[in-house]
């Protein structure tokens, strides 16, 4: 064999390995992805809230209320956290269902700052056994989450630390999904180039998109409604976190499928 076309089968063989290299890291979304909230924050504890400030509110607009005040989520266009949009969506929602007054500046933030309150919430059932089984498979389990609330607190009232390498919250990370600086903190974190890096949350636009933007794999959880499996892009989706190991097991695969 001639030097040159021993060179071209080793540079061959290195390009097989790229593009077969397995996914390594896995990061996850916290809200509505591992944990969803509780009476705390439906209908009747917005009324719970309401009352505690001297506001009245109808639960049953809750749902159309949330509909109408999720524009105030988007109002920022730099993605740099900041309290206020939350804020200001809590009082449109409280707004919706009937409040007015003084108070609802008050309450809405009593509403903000008791989201970070992992008592507030539960796990779904799914987050632990696929946590053990990715742990066991040997890919590093990351947190990548626009909240304020402590992602070590969160852990450890979840009893999900020993699963956990690196979490990286918007709070102090000081920017909001989809900015790429919160994608590559998490990557430089565990150590690992986006390509071996994957995003598994419910969010189109925060999770798949951001993650895809810096060079990651991405994953939608559809945890209701239709799923089609694979959407236009080419991520994959999944109505259960438990279909995980299994898709990931099959990543190059599927990888070279969607392509
Ligand atoms: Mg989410």
């Amino acid at each position: 064999m001639s030097t040159k076309s021993a060179l071209d089968d080793v540079v061959s063989k290195i390009l097989v390995w790229e593009e077969e290299r397995p996914m390594e890291a896995v990061f996850f979304d916290v809200d509505f992805t591992l944990i969803h909230p509780g009476p705390t924050f439906d209908g009747s504890g917005y009324q719970s809230f309401a009352a505690r400030h001297g506001l009245s509110v109808e639960p049953s607009r809750f749902t159309e209320a949330v509909c109408v005040a999720s524009v105030e989520l988007d109002s920022s266009n730099d993605n740099i956290y900041r309290p206020d949009p939350f804020i200001q969506y809590a009082k449109r929602v409280l707004v919706e269902m009937g409040a007015s007054g003084s108070a609802l500046d008050a309450c809405a933030r009593e509403i903000y700052d008791e989201w970070a309150t992992c008592q507030h919430f539960s796990l779904y059932e799914d987050v632990r056994p696929t946590f053990s089984d990715l742990n066991k498979a040997g890919y590093s389990i990351s947190l990548i989450s626009n909240t304020h609330r402590c992602l070590e607190t969160f852990q450890n009232h979840f009893d999900l630390s020993a699963f956990v390498t690196a979490a990286v919250s918007s709070s102090d990370q000081g920017y909001l999904k989809p900015h790429p600086s919160i994608f590559h903190e998490a990557l430089r974190l565990v150590g690992v180039p986006a390509e071996q890096g994957v995003m598994v949350g419910d969010s189109v636009t925060h999770d798949v998109s951001g993650a895809r933007q810096v060079g990651m794999a991405a994953v939608l959880l559809v945890r209701s409604g239709d799923v089609t499996n694979r959407r236009d892009d080419g991520v994959p989706e999944i109505r259960s976190l438990v279909e995980l190991p299994s898709l990931l097991a099959r990543w190059p695969v599927e990888l070279s499928a969607s392509e």
